[in-house]
């Protein structure tokens, strides 16, 4: 590290990674381990993207903390890469094997003398919608962003807190962590190539409008329904009706919720169907006599997710009706009626549902010019593979897929970019 005649901090490295989730972890490491210095920036307060977020995962239906925790212990034991959260890259200058890139870093107002001990929290006065949760919990304005967080450090969302003029947090803390005039800052990374691990959110369901997201309390959508049945989630893994907490004797999962469709997500986001079939086991696992509607256009589960699928229409109380839902009404008491038509009889159908959940697709976070470099990107915005210039997309920043896929598509994009002189 070095300063950069400008006061701010500089450092030099091979490889820059844009993107803390699995994607990102995974190519930092791998890097790591063959000797190159990694630099990794996330830009939320800890590592682990969207699958910290998932209540299981398929294939072996494991908790997220299995490969996420192997990744943050090599990462740990390892002093070849840095990590900076609350980053962004804002500007990336130079050429392929000599980069200059800008990243601004956001302030925790949180120091490493952080032992998490939550004192800051039980004292602090003001609450604030938890992201992580989609919504569905709160938590004070000075929190701990996950019972997983990588760095295990509380921060402050200064959107909210009162600064100064409250100071309990500040009071409180035995270990002197707090510190609220901690400034943002700008650095300097040098580093040779650049991999950008950016991920994927979830279409925004409220442009569903036929589907009553955001209208129907208990209208949700899949990635909300991981957090549902999770643990760690705001019902402590109990799958209960947003609307009055009851339990469920009918669901119906809506796939492709504006997949393959031309208004909305026109291409297929491949591991919605085993995520789906994933959540009727969560859903099984609970409610053992529950009837379970499954409406879909085509059921994709390629390879080793077929069995996933096999295994599900096995159960009698699982209904796959072959149609695109037209439509979610509510009727008395937030119960559902789910209206579509059913291609192999021709018949229109419609069901009864106590909980209705929505198979949105991945929207690339590379879309839209949110990236500060101008990488060749297909048509709906992800990047193209293959890379441009010593800079290579990985992940779901690339395609829509699954875990096991996205740790290979990693570990080949770090072999391309350690070649890079
Ligand atoms: C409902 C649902 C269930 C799923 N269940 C499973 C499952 O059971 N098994 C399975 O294998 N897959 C599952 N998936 C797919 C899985 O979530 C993805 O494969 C995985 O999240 C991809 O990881 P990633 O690192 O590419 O992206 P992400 O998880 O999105 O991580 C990207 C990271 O980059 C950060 N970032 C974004 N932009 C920037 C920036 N400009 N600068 C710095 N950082 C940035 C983000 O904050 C994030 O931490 C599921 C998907 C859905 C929708």
């Amino acid at each position: 590290m070095s300063g950069n005649g400008n006061g701010g901090r500089e450092f030099s490295a091979d490889l820059l990674v844009a993107g803390g989730g699995i994607a990102g972890t995974t190519a930092a490491i791998e890097a790591a381990e063959v000797g190159k210095q990694t630099i990794l920036i996330e830009k939320n307060p800890c590592l682990g993207g969207r699958v910290l977020q998932m209540s299981k995962y398929f294939p072996k239906l494991c908790p997220p903390s299995c490969g996420l925790e192997i990744n943050f212990r090599r990462i740990k034991q390892n002093s070849n890469v840095r990590i900076f959260t609350l980053g962004e890259v804002k500007e990336v200058s130079g050429e392929k094997g000599n980069y200059e890139v800008k990243v601004a870093l956001k302030p925790r107002y949180v120091t490493g003398k952080c032992t998490s001990c939550n004192l800051c929290a039980d004292e602090c006065p003001v609450s604030r919608k938890d992201e992580f949760n989609y919504g569905m919990k709160e938590t004070k304005a000075v929190y701990l962003p996950n019972p997983m967080a990588y760095p295990m450090k509380y921060v402050i969302d200064m959107d909210v807190c009162e600064g100064e003029s409250c100071g309990k947090c500040v009071a409180v803390c035995p270990y002197d962590a707090i510190d609220l005039k901690m400034q943002a800052e700008i650095i300097t990374v040098k580093v040779k190539s650049i991999i950008w691990a950016t991920g994927w959110k979830p279409y925004d369901a409220k442009k569903l409008d036929n589907l009553g997201f955001g209208d129907y309390p208990n209208v949700i959508t899949n990635v909300m329904m991981e957090r549902l049945a999770a643990e760690d989630g705001p019902t402590e893994g109990k799958i209960k009706r947003p609307s009055d907490s009851g339990g469920i004797q009918s669901i119906a999962f809506v796939q492709c919720a504006g997949s393959r469709d031309e208004n909305h997500l026109p291409y297929c986001s491949t591991v919605c169907c085993a995520a789906s079939l994933k959540q009727v086991s969560y859903v099984r696992e609970q409610f053992p006599y529950a009837e379970i509607h499954v409406f879909y256009i085509d059921i994709r589960t390629p390879g080793r997710l077929e069995d996933i699928y096999m295994k599900i229409q096995e159960d009698e109380k699982v209904f796959f009706h072959r149609g695109k839902v037209a439509k979610v009404e509510e009727v008395e008491n937030n119960n559902l009626i789910v209206t579509a038509e059913d291609t192999l009889s021709g018949t229109l159908t419609k069901q009864k549902a106590d909980l209705v959940v929505l198979a949105v697709g991945l929207v690339p976070n590379s879309k839209n010019g949110n990236l500060p470099v101008d990488l060749p990107k297909d048509e709906f915005g992800f990047l193209l593979p293959g890379g441009r210039d010593g800079m290579f997309g990985v992940g779901t920043a690339v395609r829509p897929m699954e875990v096991s896929t996205v740790n290979q598509d990693a570990t080949g994009a770090v072999l391309k970019s350690i070649q890079v002189r």
